[in-house]
């Protein structure tokens, strides 16, 4: 592996992971620093007593482009044998009843009573027309995007009250951004779906790709293949402190069990939470940068799994839970994603409920947290008891979701410009970017990262001009 230059990755999550993999396979010599004790990241697979479950299932999003053909073509071995490609399964529930997602018109229509039918058509007749008329304006909110292209009563019902839920402001002070997996959906083009005479808009995924034995099985066959190149995947060893020379990084200090401990690096990888990395660096970046990294929060979450003695509670992936009277989010049911991870006469809920860090619920009880979710699970009308509960675990998130508030690229901007002004530092992944993607992009932008390096050398400037241009793209739901 002589002559190329050692790299250091932060984070064995999906990014991390498939970068050290794909430099490892170019020849770098890569050492890899996880603070967990397990590959994966998010997309990671733990045992719960008899149990299987992901953080949630993660399912492999499959993208109807040559890029997203190509990372499937590359990942497919680490799958195993008959890997699982399903189709999407996801139910809303609103007003007590189940409803297909993406969202068929006309059984909103005709499910919700004909009053609300009749004013859900006012509205976007009347959203329409103003919208027509309305200023240019640089940033919208997530709620003017969802009344224009929705009409106030269709926003409210499927996006407004959840939205508000999931991020913890109100939807007025979210950036439209946060749209960017819907940004195509508007009514007319539900209702053209809906007749058949439109397809889909190629931001929802409609097929997932997922390996028996859960996600894991995939960033662990990396793991396993870098190792056994010779490279090194450091578990249970948090990056502390990210050394400086002016406008390199030379070293990082990583803490361990037996005490601190330093590698020298010629290039530095961070799948970080932007605001950790910045805190990291010794000596400081200039103020101006903490302060706009002190302005990106995350939304934390609660994952709260409950196992049933019965079979099957739904045929769904996941649902969605719209109404007001809910506290937590959505509900998922592991088995219907894979059958192998659970015992046959058993079932594993996974519900999430979003909180920000500093909030009391966030420091509650598990048995407080468990009771807060029985309590939804009961109302969703799928008549569980408690008496069927075998067992319930409860995981957490501390940075799952990066916070699109109103002009939040005001301070993104630049903490990037910032950070890579350490010209062998670059930064990718949904915390290294602050881009709310899916594993797909993860990956793939693990093996961009590999391939820039070994083609255009290790310029962070140039890297993170190349970035900016991605999620220009993933910003506008493309
Ligand atoms: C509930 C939920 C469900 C999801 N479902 C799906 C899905 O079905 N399909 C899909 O495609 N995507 C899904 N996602 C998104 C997916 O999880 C992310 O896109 C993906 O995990 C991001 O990969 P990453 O490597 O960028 O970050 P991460 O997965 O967050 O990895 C970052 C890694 O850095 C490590 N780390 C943190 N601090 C340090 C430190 N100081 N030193 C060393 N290591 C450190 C972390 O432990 C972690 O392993 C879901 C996300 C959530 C929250």
């Amino acid at each position: 592996m002589s002559g190329k230059q050692k790299v250091v990755v932060l984070g064995a999550g999906p990014a991390g992971i498939s970068a050290a993999w794909r430099l490892t396979r170019l020849g770098y010599p890569v050492t890899v620093l996880e603070k967990d004790e397990a590959v994966g990241g998010m997309g990671r697979t733990i045992s719960l007593g008899d149990y299987k479950v992901d953080f949630g299932p993660h399912t492999f999003h499959i993208r109807e482009t040559a890029e997203s053909k190509q990372i499937l073509r590359t990942i497919t071995p680490f799958f195993g044998e008959n890997p699982l490609t399903l189709v999407r399964g996801t139910r809303v529930l609103l007003r007590g009843k189940e409803y297909v997602y993406p969202l068929e018109m006309l059984q909103v229509l005709f499910g919700v009573n004909p009053l609300l039918s009749a004013l859900i058509i006012w509205d976007y007749g009347l959203a329409t027309i103003k919208s027509m008329f309305a200023p240019a304006k640089t940033e919208d909110s997530f709620e003017e995007w969802g009344v224009r292209n929705l009409g106030r009563t269709l926003y409210d019902l499927c996006f407004g009250i959840y939205s508000a839920r999931v991020w913890g402001l109100p939807t007025t002070q979210i950036s439209s951004k946060q749209a960017q997996r819907v940004a195509k959906l508007n009514l007319k083009n539900i209702i053209l779906r809906t007749l058949g005479i439109k397809a889909d808009p190629t931001t929802y995924f409609t097929k997932y790709f997922y390996p028996r034995a859960g996600i894991s099985q995939l960033y662990e066959g990396m793991a396993a293949e870098i190792r056994a190149a010779g490279n090194q995947i450091l578990l249970g060893s948090p990056a502390i402190r990210v050394e400086r020379e002016g406008e390199r990084v030379s070293q990082v200090v990583y803490a361990t069990s037996g005490g601190d401990k330093t590698i020298a690096c010629d290039v530095l990888l961070s799948t970080l939470p932007l605001p950790a990395l910045v805190g990291m660096v010794s000596p400081p970046l200039p103020e101006s940068v903490s302060r706009h990294a002190d302005r990106l929060r995350y939304r934390s979450l609660k994952l709260i799994y409950i196992a049933l003695k019965r079979p099957r509670l739904t045929d769904y992936h996941w649902i969605y839970l719209l109404d007001e009277h809910f506290r937590v989010n959505r509900m998922s049911e592991q088995k219907n994603v894979s059958p192998d991870m659970v015992p046959k006469d058993r079932t594993i809920l996974c519900i999430e409920l979003s909180l920000w860090k500093d909030e009391p619920l966030w420091k509650a009880s598990d048995e407080e947290i468990y009771r807060l979710a029985l309590r939804d699970l009961m109302k969703m009308g799928y008549g569980v008891t408690e008496s069927e509960v075998d067992a319930y675990y409860i995981a957490e998130i501390p940075t799952a979701y990066p916070v699109y508030e109103l002009n939040f690229e005001d301070h993104l901007i630049p903490v990037l410009d910032g950070v890579h002004q350490m010209r062998n530092l670059m930064t990718l992944g949904r915390h290294g970017l602050f881009l709310n993607n899916s594993m797909d992009d993860n990956v793939g932008l693990g093996f961009q990262v590999a391939d820039h390096i070994e083609q255009q050398g290790a310029d962070g400037r140039v890297w993170v001009a190349e970035m900016l241009e991605f999620m220009k793209l993933r910003f506008a739901g493309k």
